[in-house]
């Protein structure tokens, strides 16, 4: 058993900066307030959401009074999703979206489809995970009410082209929802460059802790509240807010935008190095997702001819924390339904890993992997049957 430890699994979550639990604390005791209550003292926690929703507006480029803070990711997706197919009900009842979104998305629209009535159309994507933006243009009918399409793909890294769908949903007067969780952190989350109504964030994909998240929602978006209550947040979200946990995500945000760039330079660098010598090493081997247009941090590959769970354990062993989008590790019944939408062959598929790198990812770690996954591949090969070399 190996003592080290190679953290590569931040697009699953990424551990909470010091800087962001620093400015979390004081919000636990001292400043406890509830910031919808009048009294002086519940003053420093209205300040500190205030302030947050301003931060978090700025990374955005987005009226502070368009951020609604949440309680994680997919629940920023599923408010979206559902509330704008709800509120426009009575105008139409056809999504889309494509088959390699999380199932935060997936699921509410299969939920729309199952016991609401709703249509839904799922977009195909190339080999590469990229959605074509005519197609988006061709699949809007007078009933649609919403388009929701990802920004980054969580299996596979590929950038999806928000900007030019943005341009034809726009055009048509259809909303567009991207969910942005793993894009968060890595890529410009600007709503004007990007022309998005809608879109999703999460805390623990960029150093926030875990259960806070955020939607943005454009001006006069119609959105239905899925939480009705006191009336926090707009009245879109009701709930005494998260006052610490949206401070540590306003920080980290603000901490991300303003690192973003050399860390995407510094983190290309690390992961082309990391696949470019896995090439090299492992023959069958290939690279899942788009060559180019991916999150700086994700390396994922397919090694046809074994299982990706005998791959993470023994990666695990070797003190490697990576994820694999085969079968059970997928909680799906075959390979993941992402690299099944990228027609990987199924075999390939099984012997699918997914490397994502983060702050703390060094040289030292890129060897180490480059050392051990190599003759573990060979191994697992070597007593497989599904492999003939
Ligand atoms: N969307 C994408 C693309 C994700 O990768 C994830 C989490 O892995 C989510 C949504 C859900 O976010 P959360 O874990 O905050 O609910």
């Amino acid at each position: 058993m190996n003592e080290r430890s190679v953290y590569l699994d931040h697009a699953a979550t990424t551990p909470t900066d010091p800087r962001v639990l620093e400015a979390m604390l004081p919000y636990f005791t001292g400043e406890y307030g509830n910031p919808s209550s009048l009294y002086r003292h519940a003053a420093g926690a209205r300040q500190a959401l205030d302030d947050a929703r301003r931060t978090v507006a700025e990374v955005l480029g987005a009226r502070p009074t368009e951020v609604i803070f949440s309680g994680c990711g997919t629940e920023s997706d599923n408010l979206a999703i559902r509330g704008v197919a709800m509120a426009r009900r009575h105008e139409g009842n056809h999504i889309i979206t494509t088959p390699i979104e999380h199932a935060a998305v997936l699921h509410t629209c299969e939920q729309l489809e199952s016991a609401y009535g709703y249509r839904v159309t799922y977009l195909p994507v190339d080999a590469t995970g990229m959605v074509d933006p005519d197609d988006v243009g061709r699949a809007i009918t007078s009933g649609t009410v919403l388009v929701s399409i990802m920004y980054a793909n969580n299996e596979v890294g590929t950038i999806e082209p928000i900007a030019e769908i943005s341009r034809i949903t726009r055009a048509r007067g259809v909303p567009l929802h991207t969910d942005a969780v793993q894009a968060a952190g890595s890529l410009d989350l600007d709503v004007e460059r990007l022309g998005v109504d809608l879109l999703s964030i999460s805390g623990h994909k960029f150093y926030a802790p875990k259960g806070v998240g955020a939607l943005y929602v454009r001006r006069g978006t119609p959105l239905l509240p899925a939480q009705t209550g006191g009336g926090q947040e707009r009245g879109l979200r009701a709930g005494t807010e998260n006052v610490p946990y949206i401070v540590g995500m306003a920080r980290a945000l603000e901490i991300a935008s303003a690192e973003r760039e050399a860390e995407a330079i510094r983190l290309g660098a690390l992961r082309d190095r990391l696949l470019a010598g896995l090439l090299a090493t492992i023959p069958d081997a290939q690279v899942t997702g788009h060559p180019t247009q991916r999150l700086p941090n994700s390396a994922s590959l397919a090694f046809t001819g074994l299982e990706g769970e005998a791959l993470l354990l023994r990666l695990d062993m070797e003190g490697v924390q990576a994820s694999t989008g085969s079968a059970c590790a997928a909680q799906e019944e075959g390979p993941s339904h992402v690299l099944t939408a990228l027609g990987l062959d199924q075999v390939a598929a099984r012997g699918s890993l997914r490397l994502t790198l983060g702050r703390a990812t060094n040289d030292d770690d890129i060897d180490h992997v480059l050392r051990v996954l190599p003759p573990i591949v060979e191994t697992l090969r070597a007593m497989s049957p599904l492999y003939a070399s």
